[in-house]
Order: C-alpha cells, then structure tokens, then sequence
C-alpha cells in the first residue's frame, strides 16, 4: 500500500490505477440530494468502460428527484478524486458526476458544486475550507454510547476516554496519514461519547469528497469495532450536538498554485479589517449573513438539525450550536467567528450537511455577498450565550425545518445561484420529507393530549 495516495496526483486511466495498485473492484459512488452515498461495485476488468460511460443507475430509487420513467442515469467517475481502501486495498472507491442522456444531472450535488467552483474561479476566486466533521460513537443498535465509562459532566478533552477508544480513533487518523490528507489532532469532543478529528484544509471539490470518504470510512471503521458512529445532528437529548465548522478562505488560484489568501488583509479598517479579513473577505462574510436563515436548509437539512441550534443549554454547559445570525472575533458563541487574519468559520453546518451541498451554498452565498459588495452588519463582541439580549434587529435563525425550507424558498438570488432545477428537486423532496414527519404519530403528543 502506497504511503502517500495524494503524491499520484493525476489519474486519467482507472484501470492502469487498479494494475499498478492490485485493485480488484471501484466502488463507484455518486450522492443524492439527501447525502446518502449510493454505489455500485465494479471489477477491475469492467473500469474501463464504465469510466468512459459511466455506471448506471435508476435515479427514482435514491433521493433525487426523478421519476421511474426516467432513463438511466450514469454515473461517470471522476478519476482524480479515486482513493483506494486503506483498511482494504483490494476496493478503490471514486466519487462520480450523474449524467442523463449526455447532460449533467442539474440538481446531482456534486454537479451543482462543480458549476459554482466554475463561476467563482471566473472571477479569479478559489475557496478553500477545512471541516471539522464531529461523531457519537454508539453501541451497534444506536440506543446507548460506545463507552459505558463516558459520564462525566465535562467530557471535552477527556484523556481516559480517549484511551478507551484509542484503537478506533487511532486506526481512522492512520488511514488518513495514509491517505496524505494531513490530520493534525483528534479529540473527545464536549458530548460524552463524541468525537472530533481534523486534517489540512482544500480546495472545496477535494474536501467534498474527502468529507464524504470520511463518513463512509468512520462508520465502517466503528461497524469493524463492533460499534455504530453517528453524524445525526442530535443523536443523545441534552448532549451538545454533532457541528460541522466550516473555516473559509479565498484564494488566488487552486491546488498548490494558490500563494495569495484574497481574504487577508494586514491594514485593519473597519470592524471586518480589524480581525484580518479583507474587502473581498468582508463581503463574502457580507453574503453568508445576508442569506442565513435561507442557507440554513442546507447546512441543517433535517427535521433533528433544529434541536441542535436553538436548542437549551446542553448537560456540560453550552450547546456550541448558535441561534442568531451574529459574526465576531475569537469567540465561539456565534454563527461566524472570525478566528484570525484571512479566515472565518462558519459554525452552523450540522452532521447531517451534504458534503457537496455545504461547500456549494458557501460559495453561492459568498458569491452573491461578493457581487452586491454585502455588508455583514455590526461585529458583536460579546458572550451571545450569556449577553444575547443585547442583540436587537439581527434574525434568529429558523425554528425548524419548515421554517427553513420557507427562508430559502423566499431567497430568490440564493435558490438561482444553487440552480433552479437543483432549488425546486431539493425544496420537493425535504417538503415530502416534512410532511412524512408532520403524520408521524409521536409519545409526546398522545401524553400531551391523550387527557385533555
Ligand atoms: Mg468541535
């Protein structure tokens, strides 16, 4: 097994992949609106064809919105992103790009975030991000965590735990060592059995995919273990839920080209210039908070994600989770911090964020905030945990899911920057999916009313 996956770079031939690496099956991946990987396994003997013409696919069976009278929908994989199983070298999972009848599939996520890298890099922009994908680990039938030791009431760091769950963490930081992917630090996260692991930030299309394999990795690594990990949004009531940080940056060109943060600035005007962001970072910042309440039915796409922010204070003192669309400096109780000079992360993504769809709207946003020169309002530095009441005029972000659909489907600028076919699938499928959750008859209510 090759140490370093990334030293080879470009790849234009599967099948001269699979004989020089001993690779006897892709795994041809492609992801639906809902983020829910879907593949199909391919002998090596097959790649050649299918890389030409892609592996197919009846689109109504998954989360897209298709009909069965479509025809096939194919899904063509995309060679420079191959990574072979670390854990099992004989599979090379590739992510793939859906095309129907020689047109790319408008509303196939990994297609809409390719258009919007397009558009940015027009105008001389390449987004970088890095993710910090937290995880439960739970016991097999998803009911209790991993480690029935794991009851302190401050948890985040704690050192005993994480040596009671080192051969998990440590097996998953070596695949991405292996990888090339850069990790840096993993740690118990602020809920009793979460974690946190965290490598180098990328260009947005490689952390997609790379954000994806680490979900397919992580939960297979647990399964190996005999364990269950979980990105759900709010998996344990009264723990802090499962973020998705995204840190932001711009730059001058993609890959190892890149030598200028666009978002940097040493001068210091303004309140945006005084933490390190640029004009261009400002407005891009400007964009993420003009569009907020409507993003949020992206970064938090499902009817749990609503119980991770806004939520009451959380058993170990803070929910880490923000529920006012505010921005500051170093201080972690906002929907932006801006960390330090030419970055700033955006905390509202959740577990359940679509991979490709959390890095599209984060350009789709920033975009729009760059084009209309968007201001993003007052820097607030103050503790919003405890001094929120401060705050008049800035919008609360969405109580729930319906709420969420309504914001984005008002947001005009933001559904087209996403695409209008892609806007009106996703808006049709999580209305289903809402609806499916409103006739769902729950404990709660029967308790509520059963005697009234
Ligand atoms: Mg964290």
């Amino acid at each position: 097994m090759p140490k370093d996956q990334k030293a080879s770079d470009v790849q234009t031939s599967l099948a001269e992949f699979a004989a020089e690496r001993g690779v006897k099956y892709f795994m041809i991946s492609f992801t639906d609106l809902f983020g829910a990987q879907r593949a199909k396994l391919v002998p090596a003997r097959a790649i050649s064809d299918m890389q030409e013409d892609g592996a197919g696919f009846a689109g109504f069976a998954t989360y897209l919105d298709l009909t069965p009278a479509h025809p096939d929908m194919l899904a063509v994989p995309d060679p420079n992103a191959v990574i072979q199983l670390p854990w099992k070298p004989e599979i090379a999972w590739v992510p793939a790009n859906c095309v129907m009848e020689d047109q790319d599939v408008e509303q196939a996520p990994r297609n809409v975030l390719r258009r919007l890298i397009a558009e940015a890099a027009e105008e001389g922009m390449h987004v970088k991000t890095g993710i910090e994908a937290e995880f439960f680990l739970l016991t097999p039938d998803g009911q209790q965590l991993a480690d029935s030791q794991d009851t302190s009431g401050k948890p985040c760091y704690d050192q005993q735990a994480m040596m009671r769950s080192y051969e998990v963490i440590r097996e998953i930081s070596d695949y991405m060592l292996e990888l090339g992917w850069g990790p840096y630090q993993s740690d118990h996260e602020d809920a009793n059995g979460q974690w946190e692991m965290n490598w180098d930030f990328d260009d947005v299309l490689t952390v997609a995919d790379q954000h994806s394999f680490f979900k397919f990795m992580t939960k297979t690594i647990a399964e190996k273990h005999g364990l269950r990990a979980t990105f759900m949004p709010k998996p344990v009531e009264g723990l802090t839920g499962n973020g998705c940080h995204a840190h932001i940056s711009v730059w001058d060109a993609p890959g190892e080209d890149a030598k200028t943060n666009i978002f940097a600035t040493d001068k210091g005007e303004g309140q945006a210039g005084e933490v390190g962001l640029s004009e261009k970072g400002k407005h891009f910042l400007g964009g993420i908070m003009k569009h907020a309440s409507a993003l949020a039915a992206i970064t938090n796409p499902t009817v749990n994600s609503y119980k991770r922010i806004n939520a009451p204070r959380t058993i170990s003192g803070a929910t880490w989770a923000p529920n006012t669309v505010t921005w500051t400096g170093n201080n972690r109780t906002h929907m932006v911090r801006v960390p330090g000079p030419g970055r700033f992360e955006l905390r509202l993504p959740d577990g359940a964020v679509n991979p490709y769809l959390l890095q599209a709207i984060i350009i789709a946003a920033g975009l729009d905030g760059v084009r209309s020169q968007a201001e993003p309002g007052k820097r607030w530095d103050i503790d919003m945990y405890a001094e929120g009441h401060k705050v008049r005029g800035a919008p609360k972000l969405p109580l729930n899911m319906l709420d969420a659909l309504r914001e984005y489907d008002k947001d005009k600028s933001l559904k087209a920057a996403m695409g209008e076919e892609f806007s009106a699938a996703y808006l049709k499928m999580k209305h289903q999916e809402w609806n499916e959750f409103c006739t769902h008859f729950s404990d709660w209510e029967k308790e509520r009313t059963l005697d009234i």
